[in-house]
């Protein structure tokens, strides 16, 4: 009887040891998907709205001018890139993602949709911005608000109020969007921190919203002025937008980085430099606080007691700048 009982504990135990040995080789088997860099542009008009382009010449300028993915957002219209990717799409190369303007007195972008989305017309600013973003959301698209200071249109208190939206620009490419701020009214930047100070995890992009590729001017919206790099597995609408949801991309206008690194209360950065240029670093926190600004590089910032979070920017001694992320304490 207890000869029985020991054989069959060997057998379990050694049945157990096998499941180990397995479970490990599998977990040897299946390393962590390496990431890899993609830049993109996810405002964009063609002549299906009030671009000067069609779908396809907008397309290629980007392709051309090495861009990995690009959202085509014409106002309340669906500019189905399937077609388009048929013949631009490329391996790891280039992607067009489905994208439009949900346009009322609020300007909200969907990515991921499959139809056009009518946008909905409520009384107030706050509702309107709530009532698309769920709206957006329920046609299992992705909400991100457009330019906040183009007409005044979203307070700092409307985008802190908000449920549901996780992106809005804190950089467009337009030149009649208000970036700085002005008349006691607060810049994007400014405007984010409130809301992140307020406790909302609110992610900020660059974008073009680029309408006229046929002249350049400073006073046209033309493209290649802002863009995000997101850090993704693959060069898939979902890799990207999953990427993206998670926050894991920095916003840009023109400074590049070499490594972005979030970890539990800590934000490091390596910097892609040019030697023409110069850069500071600035690691700001609640209330648009500058917790510290150097020179150095890579950089690197810990939260210490009581700091809710804390983001960078890196600017370059013409102006151009990078946003990361912010990372929160836990
Ligand atoms: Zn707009
Ligand atoms: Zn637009």
């Amino acid at each position: 009887m207890q000869r029985t009982g020991s054989a069959a504990l060997l057998r379990v135990a050694t049945l157990s040891l096998a499941a180990l040995a397995w479970t490990a080789a599998s977990a040897l088997q299946t390393p962590t998907a390496e990431l890899h860099w993609y830049k993109g542009n996810l405002h964009t008009h063609t002549i299906n709205s009030d671009g000067d382009s069609s779908p396809d010449a907008v397309a290629r300028w980007y392709k051309e001018h090495r861009y990995h993915f690009l959202a085509l957002t014409d106002h309340n219209y669906f500019t189905d890139p399937q077609g388009l990717n048929s013949f631009l799409a490329a391996k790891e190369k280039f992607l067009l993602l489905r994208g439009e303007e949900v346009t009322a007195s609020v300007h909200i972008n969907a990515f991921g949709l499959s139809k056009t989305i009518e946008p909905l017309r409520l009384p107030t600013i706050f509702e309107t911005l709530q009532q698309n973003v769920d709206h957006i959301r329920a046609q299992g698209a992705m909400p991100s608000l457009n330019h906040p200071n183009f007409h005044w249109a979203v307070s700092q208190d409307e985008l802190a109020r908000v449920n549901n939206l996780k992106l809005f620009e804190v950089y467009n490419g337009h030149p009649t969007t208000n970036e700085q701020g002005g008349g006691g009214s607060p810049s994007l930047d400014a405007m984010w921190d409130h809301v992140l100070g307020a406790g909302k995890r609110m992610w900020g992009i660059a974008v073009d919203d680029a309408h006229s590729f046929k002249q350049l001017s400073p006073d046209l919206s033309n493209p290649g002025r802002g863009w995000i790099q997101v850090h993704a597995r693959e060069l898939s609408e979902k890799a990207l937008l999953d990427a993206i949801d998670k926050g894991d991309f920095y916003a840009s206008t023109g400074v590049e980085l070499v490594s972005l690194d979030r970890g539990a209360g800590r934000l490091s950065l390596e910097i892609k430099t040019r030697e023409t240029e110069k850069y500071t670093v600035r690691f700001l926190g609640k209330g648009g606080k500058t917790l510290l600004e150097t020179f150095e590089n890579p950089a690197e910032y810990r939260l210490k007691g009581g700091e809710p979070y804390v983001r960078a920017q890196v600017i370059d001694s013409n102006g151009r700048k990078a946003w990361t992320q912010p990372v929160f304490a836990e």
